[in-house]
């Protein structure tokens, strides 16, 4: 079987990595010449809209997915006429867009916080007087590892927020002084079977997520598995669906979902069963789900700017690192590393050991 990926980044060469002992082949569509997952499968070099390359691409492979959710619509459309494409184009338009994502958790009565939509700096300054402050605006789309978003704590700071923003629409967002954040990752069958993973716990650092710890019977779980059900029923959704929740007041308030595999699911490679990857590919393949039974403690930090000396991470027992390949960024995810353990106090102190190693 041959899969088309929209995107060629990290999260594509690990459902490479995933697919390939399941005798599949990949075929990337990314425009960039250092698509880190090229070397893994076929790379179709071209923009996201180009569909003579679309037509190629939907003519070699069996389906098409996705490892990032700002597909132009147009693009989905089109591969949508000639090749299976999951998840579907209705899920990547609710996903993508924070104003129609919110609404559906409010109709799915999915508690998440105030929300209101900007379209200009008079409906913010409306906005701002009935949520109040502090808030936080985000673009509806495009938005990432905190790009694309301001945190609104004083009247001045709400001062020609909207074109600081780029002047695009926007949501205005109660912020949540919550007590910590979550993830959980779901997948969903062609058939409608639907599994969980275990909640994970998140740190982000300037906007990016630092660190991710699988969690052991979080008290939550049943409740985070309940939402995310309905959002998967709602969508007739087909494959791993990533879904943030921030912790408040021993509840959940949903945040925003992802639907393709996340980061904060990497450390299923070596922590589960069945990896995340390994599941979106059976979902989408058609193939029967996998277990997301973990398998010991794990937690998985990622590497951000550069890698730490390759000797030193691998040195550390049960310290597993993934390089993408990337050139060196500020900002910019270049790998992780998954830590496994039998108990959570030895985990803990790899955890430090990595540290260490990030810090130099
Ligand atoms: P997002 O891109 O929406 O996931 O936001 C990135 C990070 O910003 C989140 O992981 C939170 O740490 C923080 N954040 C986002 N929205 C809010 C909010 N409404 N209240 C408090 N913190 C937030």
């Amino acid at each position: 079987m041959k899969i088309g990926v929209i995107g060629g980044g990290q999260l594509g060469r690990m459902l490479a990595l995933a697919g390939t002992p399941l005798g599949m082949n990949f075929a990337f569509l990314d425009p960039a010449p250092d698509a880190c997952a090229a070397p893994l499968g076929e790379h179709l070099r071209a923009d996201y809209g180009d569909q003579d390359h679309l037509r190629q691409l939907a003519d070699e492979v069996d389906l098409v997915t996705f490892e990032f959710e700002s597909v132009p619509a147009e693009t989905v459309a089109f591969l949508s006429q000639f090749v299976p494409v999951y998840p579907s184009a209705e899920s990547l338009r609710i996903a993508r867009d924070r104003w129609f994502e919110k609404s559906m958790f409010k109709d799915l009565g999915i508690p998440t916080p105030a929300f209101a939509d900007i379209q200009s700096q008079a409906d913010l300054d409306a906005a701002v007087a009935t949520i109040g402050l502090p808030a936080v605006l985000k673009t509806r789309t495009l938005g990432y590892d905190g790009k694309g978003q301001k945190v609104l704590r004083t009247a001045e700071d709400v001062v020609g927020t909207f074109a600081e923003l780029g002047s695009v629409p926007c949501l205005l967002e109660g912020f949540v002084a919550f007590s910590g954040e979550v993830s959980l990752i779901a997948v969903r069958a062609r058939d409608g079977e639907t599994r969980f993973y275990p909640l994970v716990h998140n740190t982000h650092e300037n906007g990016i997520l630092r660190l991710s710890v699988a969690s052991e019977d979080h008290l939550l779980q049943t409740l985070a598995e309940d939402y995310a059900g309905r959002v998967l029923k709602q969508l007739d959704y087909v494959g791993v669906l990533a879904f943030e929740f921030f912790e408040v007041d021993g509840g959940l308030k949903a945040n925003e979902i992802a639907p393709r595999v996340h980061n904060s699911g990497h450390w299923t490679i070596e922590g589960a069963e069945c990896s995340q990857f390994e599941n979106h590919l059976r979902a989408v393949a058609g193939l029967p789900l996998g277990s997301t039974a973990k398998v010991g403690e794990s937690a998985m930090l990622n590497f951000i700017g550069e890698v730490p000396a390759v000797d030193k991470v691998v040195a550390i027992d049960e310290c597993h690192l993934h390089h993408y390949g990337k050139a060196f960024k500020v900002g910019r995810k270049v790998g992780h590393a998954t830590l496994r353990c039998d108990d959570m106090a030895a985990l803990e102190l790899k955890i430090q050991q990595v540290e260490a190693l990030i810090q130099g």
